[in-house]
């Protein structure tokens, strides 16, 4: 989707939505009105995921993602439509359109100040002066068979051991940590399978995709399209 549509979508749906939140809790009440919202746009996802046969992750880290979400948008929306009750459709669509600004405002010296506490608590342990340049060799070969049997030993790959350093941007921090601990907890399970299925969820789709990538770099002499196809921050990486 083109980003003038995205835009003009998010405007005319967030500039209507206060009227149908304030026309929904009329009769009924507020709370059966946010009820009803909510069961509806969980039966329109559940239809769109099937329709459009999407893969539906539903490991122990997507339900938390879940029941994370759902909880933070029940309750905002609850007192949306509590407050729909008093005040007019037509302010709270001025409150909407203003949450990002209000947000970035009320972010911007929440953020900036952990940000620095953060960068004067480093300078305070790795300090300033730059003792040596290094580099080191990524793996960026895509993921391994996630588990063997070393003579009667179950050994489980984690991290760059088990090729998930992202082959395009390099990055492997955090699937390192992720997966080590995963990793950890299927051990003490005696579940491999599990792991693998787990790990195969959380990177496989995003790993195989990098790779793809970088093989049709490397392929040929890379032209315009051909470098915005392989860099993430291009929308045509991820097609
Ligand atoms: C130059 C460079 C820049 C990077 N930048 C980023 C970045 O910006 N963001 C990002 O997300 N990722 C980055 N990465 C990738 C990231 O560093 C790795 O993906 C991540 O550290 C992998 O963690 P790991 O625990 O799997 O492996 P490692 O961090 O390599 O840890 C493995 C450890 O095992 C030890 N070891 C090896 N063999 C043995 C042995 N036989 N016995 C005992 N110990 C052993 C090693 O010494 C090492 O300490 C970068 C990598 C490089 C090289």
């Amino acid at each position: 989707m083109s980003v003038p549509a995205a835009y003009l979508a998010v405007v005319l749906i967030w500039s209507t939505t206060p009227l149908a939140v304030k026309w929904s809790g009329e009769g009924p009440g507020f709370l059966l009105g946010v009820l009803g919202r909510m069961g509806l746009a969980t039966i329109l996802c559940l239809a769109l995921v099937a329709a459009m046969r999407l893969e539906f992750p539903w490991h122990r880290d997507a339900r938390r993602a879940y029941y994370a979400g759902a909880l933070g948008a029940y309750a905002a929306m609850l007192l949306i439509y509590w407050a729909a009750q008093y005040v007019p459709s037509g302010l709270i669509s001025v409150l909407f359109g203003l949450s990002p600004l209000v947000t970035a405002l009320l972010a911007r010296p929440l953020l900036k100040a952990i940000i620095e506490r953060l960068h004067a608590g480093l300078l305070d342990r790795v300090g300033r002066e730059i003792l040596a340049l290094t580099g080191g060799a990524i793996p960026v070969g895509g993921m391994l068979k996630l588990f063997g049997l070393l003579e009667d030993t179950l050994v489980l790959l984690a991290g760059d051991a088990a090729g998930l350093a992202n082959p395009v941007t390099g990055a492997g921090i955090a699937a390192a940590v992720h997966s080590g601990r995963l990793a950890g907890e299927a051990a003490a399970r005696k579940s491999p399978h599990s792991y693998e299925e787990e790990l195969h969820d959380l990177y496989g789709a995003a790993l195989e995709r990098a790779l793809r990538r970088r093989r049709e770099l490397l392929d040929s002499v890379p032209g315009k399209a051909a470098l915005r196809r392989g860099w993430i921050a291009y929308p045509e990486y991820w097609q």
